[in-house]
């Protein structure tokens, strides 16, 4: 029976994974895994984490000298891994590589409609009986031109529904997808598709590569009045170069469902509090801003597929079998 702790544990974790097996034990902390927190695992075998647990170099070391041998994620990015510290100390990184593609993509074609046709201002304006249409004209998506940065899982059920709204669909990868080429995406270079876009939309993984991608030399080859769309992570942007951006009228209008500094904020119900955090302070006043606070993933469908896959990824930990699902610098060959 393996011994699991539960980091980050929201109620829909425990609602998912509470009671589905009689074969593993789980306690479930709600604090995030990091080095202050990191004692909690002693007397596990294997940890859960999610997408802002800092599961860096010290916290592996600390989890190796307490035999705690797995770290699954209850999420796809596993940026927030040392991968090479795991391999060193032997501790095995398992991930749900994809649970549900189209809740991402939906989201983020949520996004794009909502700042399109200014639904957020109308709901609120109809709820005060202020029936009038002035300043809610908005753009339709039928022939604009929908840049994708990173066409994996996520990029293509995006482009999907994408194609069906009747947008040209352009993209940047460095492996183009005959698939996506066949539904008539045209792949160009990065600038290209900064260029051409329209609606911009991020769905690449955070790497040293992509880290601030979207920076102040980038947004100015921006084209004028694109809306940037990003559902990946929030570090592929500068915030602070598209909050200049947008001041300056250049950057159109931002979505977001990632933001940089979201470990401290999101997952959270701050309302009572101050926000401290003075960069998405000033960004919740723009009027052609929309921040929704990382839920692109949380459908019944994906907490259904990431228990399924993280109960099996237990499994196979505790069988000492290979997985599909390990991540490893091996397996990647980019350490
Ligand atoms: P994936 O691995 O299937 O696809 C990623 C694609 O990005 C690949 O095609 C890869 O070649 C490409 N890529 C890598 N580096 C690139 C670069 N520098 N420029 C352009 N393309 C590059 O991953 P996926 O399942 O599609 O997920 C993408 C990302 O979405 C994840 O890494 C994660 O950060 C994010 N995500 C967000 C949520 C959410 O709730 N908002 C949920 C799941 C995943």
């Amino acid at each position: 029976m393996a011994k699991i702790a539960f980091f980050s544990t929201q109620s829909y974790d425990r609602r998912f994974f509470e009671n589905v097996s009689e074969q593993h034990q789980f306690e479930f902390f709600e604090t995030r895994l990091k080095k202050n927190t990191v004692k909690l695992a002693n007397g596990f075998d294997g940890v859960c984490v999610f997408v802002n647990d800092r599961v860096n170099r010290e916290v592996l070391k600390a989890l190796s000298e307490m035999d705690v041998k797995l770290v699954a994620l209850r999420c796809a990015g596993f940026n927030n891994v040392d991968l090479k510290a795991a391999e060193e100390h032997g501790v095995r990184v398992m991930r749900v590589p994809a649970y549900s593609p189209e809740a991402v993509a939906e989201h983020a074609m949520a996004l794009i409609m909502t700042l399109a046709r200014k639904t957020h201002k109308a709901y609120n304006r109809v709820r005060e009986g202020n029936f009038s249409l002035d300043k809610l004209t908005g753009f339709n998506i039928h022939g604009r031109t929908i840049g994708v940065v990173g066409t994996g899982k996520i990029g293509q059920a995006f482009i999907r529904i994408a194609r069906g709204f009747g947008a040209r669909v352009i993209a940047y990868d460095k492996y183009p997808v005959k698939e996506m080429e066949k539904l008539g995406v045209e792949y160009l270079s990065f600038d290209e598709v900064l260029a051409n876009s329209d609606i911009l939309s991020l769905h690449c993984p955070l790497t040293p590569d992509t880290k601030h991608l979207i920076n102040s030399a980038s947004l100015e080859k921006i084209k004028k009045g694109a809306m940037l769309v990003n559902t990946s992570r929030g570090k592929l942007v500068d915030t602070a170069a598209v909050i200049e951006s947008l001041k300056n009228d250049h950057l159109g209008s931002l979505a977001i469902d990632v933001y940089e500094e979201e470990e401290k904020l999101f997952f959270r119900d701050l309302s009572e509090l101050i926000i401290r955090d003075d960069t998405i302070a000033r960004l919740m006043l723009f009027p052609n801003v929309l921040i929704t606070a990382h839920q692109g993933f949380f459908t019944n469908e994906s907490l259904q597929e990431i228990t399924r896959t993280t109960l099996q990824n237990f499994e196979d930990f505790e069988q000492g079998r290979e997985s599909e699902n390990e991540v490893s610098c091996k397996l990647l060959k980019n350490c």
